[in-house]
């Protein structure tokens, strides 16, 4: 019986690397003789122009309505065959891959098992598209207004990068003035210019750009809504103010823990964190008022911070040809990964900054008012010595901004184990959370230097611009989906749903449901999993192309 499938299988020897394991003619011949599969074909790049023009006219010509191709991961290259097959007029969600490459060729050494292996994935490859559905695109209108929340240098810096790119934003700083912690410091390494001059000329492209709209004291009470149209809340001064979005960026920087905290010392005038020394420094009219004898400590938390050792060794060198005191930096494995960090350290020694290395964290002792410092020295052999100076600067260790819990549950965005923002995958979408249209820069997700934050600003920017560049974007509608008369309004789905893409929904001013929102839905198949009534469909990985899959690799087992 005719059941109108017409399977096209297109097999790639990836440059023919691959044949010297796989007998690429026996494989056609094998899968000839399965139905419905009415053509296959041998290429030797199928990741390359003119081969894929051939695969096109291929599925033209044979009539082709179900696409397997048999090659390298499909990570590297589905969507580029999924571009190539609804060029040729069939639904691009008709395609079903088998990685033949790396998990055949490249995990099995022995010749005989990856020629198997091979034949058995693209068997299930096969056995999978009989149950593969088209998913129809549609077009969903957006609005391409950007609110940046945070106005220290790197929200600054995102909303210039976003009027450029001519997207209108508004950025809300919760302080009177912008700047953030650059309003603090004297000095930035290696930055030529210093802070309050960077500060300055990035604030007059922002007065000057009309669609950059600055509102300070301000403060995000709540979002509502998905990407491309969030109703955001806010608070500015006495006033609550309603506005629409179609993405948002944090970058709401970090606080960070004071030295009473870190070992039981009160603050005082001759302990101090790195900000304060910086705050201290940037007071100072005259060397005199610096004091002559200073330590530093750090490497005392357990995780290392690039921008703690930005500021150790670039205030431990400036004030070292200042003042001309003794300076003293007590470190137990200075870690130094940042641009120029080397070269600083260098100067460090050769200016004559000490450096003493521990591994036993030193005793801090204040008598008198005096602070003295009792510390196993490891490059003389663990010798005690005893140090004292006039000013102790304490290494101070990020925290997480104050209000992220807040704002993480309002907006249903995840916090890694310290409670800074999370990043949706740290090396693919490293600005991304793990909600569509929202995103972060900064020190508000990281320990960033100026050079880095401003790097992740454009990223971040961009990022809102790839999403917002047309006024209609397209998103694939119904991809997963729930079954309405099936659904029980459990809400476990909403809960599961790791992207807040499942929102509640009345049918016919009668019962509660749940409906998926297609933009903010990343596919990912958990709700379809976790659904007591299995009322949620995946039409990319359903439960019968699952199943039609295992039950051929069952058969091989
Ligand atoms: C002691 C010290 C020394 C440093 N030295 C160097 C150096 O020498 N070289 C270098 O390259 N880097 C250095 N850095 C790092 C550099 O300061 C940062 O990379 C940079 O300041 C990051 O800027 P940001 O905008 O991400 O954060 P921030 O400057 O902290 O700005 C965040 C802004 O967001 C606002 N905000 C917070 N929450 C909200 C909210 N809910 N709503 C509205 N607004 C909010 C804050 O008020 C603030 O204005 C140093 C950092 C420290 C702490
Ligand atoms: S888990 Fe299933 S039954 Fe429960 S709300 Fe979601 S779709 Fe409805
Ligand atoms: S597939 Fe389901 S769980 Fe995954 S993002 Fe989409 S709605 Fe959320």
């Amino acid at each position: 019986m005719d059941n109108g499938l017409r399977l096209g299988v297109f097999l790639c020897d990836c440059g023919g690397t691959l044949s010297k394991a796989i007998d690429f003619s026996a494989i056609k011949a094998e899968l000839e003789k399965i139905s419905d599969v009415t053509y296959v074909s041998i290429s030797h790049d199928l990741c390359l122009e003119r081969a894929r023009k051939v695969m096109q006219e291929d599925i033209k010509d044979k009539g082709i309505n179900r696409v397997v191709v048999a090659a390298c991961s499909p990570e590297l290259h589905e969507n580029g065959f999924m571009n190539i097959i609804q060029a040729a007029g069939v639904n691009r969600y008709l395609l079903s891959m088998a990685n033949i490459r790396e998990q055949c060729f490249w995990a099995h050494p022995d010749k005989g098992k990856a020629a198997k292996k091979a034949m058995n994935q693209i068997g299930t490859a096969i056995d999978r598209a009989r149950f593969l559905e088209p998913v129809e695109q549609t077009k969903i209108s957006v609005n391409r207004d950007v609110l940046v929340i945070g106005g220290g240098i790197t929200g600054i810096a995102t909303v210039i990068e976003l009027s450029n790119l001519n997207l209108k934003t508004t950025l809300i700083e919760k302080k009177t003035a912008l700047g953030g912690k650059l309003n603090q410091f004297a000095n930035l390494y290696p930055v030529r210019v210093t802070p309050g001059e960077l500060l300055a000329a990035k604030l007059k492209q922002v007065t000057e750009r009309q669609n950059i709209d600055v509102l300070t004291s301000a403060e995000l009470i709540d979002v509502s809504g998905q990407a491309g149209n969030f109703t955001a809340k806010i608070r500015s001064g006495k006033k609550e103010l309603v506005r629409n979005f179609g993405a948002i960026i944090f970058a709401t920087g970090c606080d960070s823990q004071s030295p009473g905290q870190i070992y039981g010392l009160e603050p005082s005038n001759n302990i101090v964190t790195q900000s304060q020394l910086e705050e201290m420094i940037k007071s100072s009219s005259k060397v005199e008022e610096i004091p002559q004898s200073i330590c530093f400590i750090t490497d005392t938390s357990d995780k290392h911070s690039r921008v703690s050792s930005f500021s150790v060794l670039e205030n431990a060198l400036g004030i070292k040809e200042k003042s001309g005191g003794e300076v003293c930096v007590l470190c137990q494995s200075l870690q130094i990964d940042g641009a120029g960090l080397e070269r600083l350290y260098r100067d460090c020694r050769n200016k004559g900054v000490l450096f003493i290395k521990f591994d036993i964290p030193p005793k801090i002792l204040k008598q008198d008012g005096e602070i003295r410092i009792e510390v196993e020295d490891v490059l003389m052999s663990g010798e005690r010595l005893t140090l004292s100076c006039d000013l102790l600067v304490v290494e101070e260790t990020s925290m997480p901004p104050l209000d992220s819990k807040v704002l993480s549950s309002t907006l249903n965005i995840g916090l890694d184990a310290r409670g800074f923002y999370q990043e949706n995958n740290v090396h693919l979408y490293p600005v991304a959370s793990n909600r569509e249209g929202i995103f972060f820069a900064g020190n508000c997700h990281a320990d960033l230097d100026l050079m880095r934050a401003l790097t992740e600003a454009s990223n971040a920017a961009l990022s809102a611009y790839q999403l917002l560049a047309q006024e209609k974007i397209t998103v694939e509608a119904e991809k997963t989906m729930v079954d309405p008369d099936k659904c029980r309004f459990c809400l476990t789905c909403i809960r599961a749903c790791p992207h807040h893409a499942i929102q509640e929904f009345r049918v016919n001013h009668e019962k509660m449901v749940a409906q998926i929102v297609d933009l903010a839905c990343q596919g990912c198949g958990i709700c379809a999993v976790v659904c007591p009534a299995k009322a949620i469909k995946s039409k990319d990985w359903s439960d019968e192309q699952i199943l039609a899959e295992l039950e051929l690799l069952g058969e091989h087992v």
